[in-house]
């Protein structure tokens, strides 16, 4: 039955799957399976030995997106998915769940089951603080990004996998709705009534922005730079104490190195305006911290590796190395500020703004978070250090 087409399953088929397709558990193990999933897009199934208290994690992509079934999306992503965390398991090695199957007629993979972690954005509104996050994080953007580009791998090796990892269709996703949509009056929207007149007159009518999100629109298009996540919010990591996994690279393709990075700050960010109003003061000093820290270790992660990986020797010239840094640094705050004004304005929000009950109280952060993020996009040449971020947030706050 599994071999004759694909469906999507429910908690008991996915339960026959893995009995029928899994070498996991004895023949006849007492299995239980629950699904969690929480995301936009796909189905996440927990398959648990009863006895033996061992889990699996099973993610199966749907053919259309559980938010609205106007996206329709390949189940290819799937293998997208599968293969990009079996790479980046040997790229950064530890800092995503292992991969342990992926089935290409039901679209779906077996990995990892990462309960034992929680996930970041949830964690960061309880108020938690991971003081290893900055220096894992960092480690898995350096690793990853460089490792994927032209500085650190023959050319025609690297155009192999630019052609496996394309994505058209969340790509598009991204374009609309991270580059386009937010920054005109466009139906899908989802404004905040007690924002919408500041929406209106701060971002929608500012030429000078919509010229600049053109430029990079057209940038994250044509830049097969890296590797990327592609959809590295707070909500596609899972994180304890001593541990940080990286999951979900569904959206993975080449892009902008500076998207991963990009994403990472900003929804720091809504974390950090999150704890500005519902927080204690030391979790606010804590993510500013956290988010000056990512920047700083990533560029000197990123610097030391390009001395040990790379391979062109153009790439060895003086000066070539800052000035590439350079670019990505200008793309981060970019992203971050086109992610910052997405989730206030366009069709995807998040959690850290939207439970902020009070209207007046929630107007006030999103006010934060679309002040910051037009600063970012502006003047994204600016920002060299983290120091220059922090900088940035603690004014527009
Ligand atoms: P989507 O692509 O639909 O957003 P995610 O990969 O983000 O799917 O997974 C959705 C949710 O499922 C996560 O927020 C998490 O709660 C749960 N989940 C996903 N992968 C794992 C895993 N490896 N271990 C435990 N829970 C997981
Ligand atoms: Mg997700
Ligand atoms: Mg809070
Ligand atoms: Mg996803």
């Amino acid at each position: 039955v599994f071999t004759d087409g694909y469906f999507t399953m429910n908690e008991d088929e996915a339960i026959e799957f893995t009995k029928a397709k899994l070498g996991f558990f004895p023949a006849d193990a007492e299995l239980t399976c629950k699904e969690i999933g929480d995301g936009n897009l796909n189905y996440v199934f927990r398959v648990v030995d009863v006895n033996s208290g061992k889990s699996i994690i099973i993610k199966q992509a749907g053919p259309v997106a559980r938010i609205s079934d106007e996206f329709k999306l390949s189940p290819d992503r799937n293998r997208i998915e599968s293969e990009i965390l079996s790479l980046q398991d040997k790229l950064a090695p530890g800092f995503v769940p292992k991969m342990y199957h992926y089935d290409p007629i039901m679209n779906c993979c077996v990995m990892e089951d990462l309960s034992d972690h929680e996930i970041m954005r949830g964690a960061l509104m309880k108020h938690k603080q991971f003081p290893l996050f900055a220096d894992h994080i960092s480690t898995f953007m350096a690793q990853t990004l460089l490792l994927t580009s032209d500085v650190a791998m023959g050319h025609k090796e690297k155009k192999e996998l630019v052609k496996s990892f394309i994505n058209p269709e969340l790509c598009e996703i991204s374009e609309d709705l991270v580059y386009t949509e937010p920054f005109y009056d466009c139906p899908r929207n989802d404004v905040f009534p007690g924002s919408r007149d500041f929406v209106r007159e701060f971002i929608w009518e500012d030429r000078k922005l919509s010229l600049e999100t053109a430029k990079l629109k057209f940038e994250f298009m044509a830049n097969a730079q890296s590797l990327i996540h592609g959809d590295l919010h707070t909500g596609s990591i899972f994180i304890k104490e001593d541990s940080t996994k990286v999951i979900d690279p569904e959206f993975a393709f080449y892009g902008p190195a500076g998207y991963d990075v990009g994403n990472v700050v900003a929804n720091l960010i809504f974390a950090y305006v999150n704890a500005l109003f519902t927080g204690p003061s030391d979790q606010v000093e804590y993510l500013e911290r956290t988010i000056s820290e990512v920047i700083d270790l990533f560029k000197e992660k990123f610097l030391a590796l390009w001395d040990e990986n790379s391979v062109e020797r153009t790439a060895r010239y003086e000066g070539f190395r800052e000035y590439y840094l350079d670019s990505i640094l200008r793309d981060t705050a970019a992203v971050a500020g086109l992610e910052l004004c997405r989730r206030i304005i366009g069709l995807a929000h998040v959690k850290d703004i939207t439970s902020i009950e009070q209207p007046e109280t929630r107007a006030m952060a999103e006010k934060i978070c679309l002040t910051a993020g037009k600063e970012f996009i502006l003047n994204r040449e600016l920002f060299k250090t983290g120091g220059d971020f922090a900088k940035a947030i603690r004014q527009s706050a």
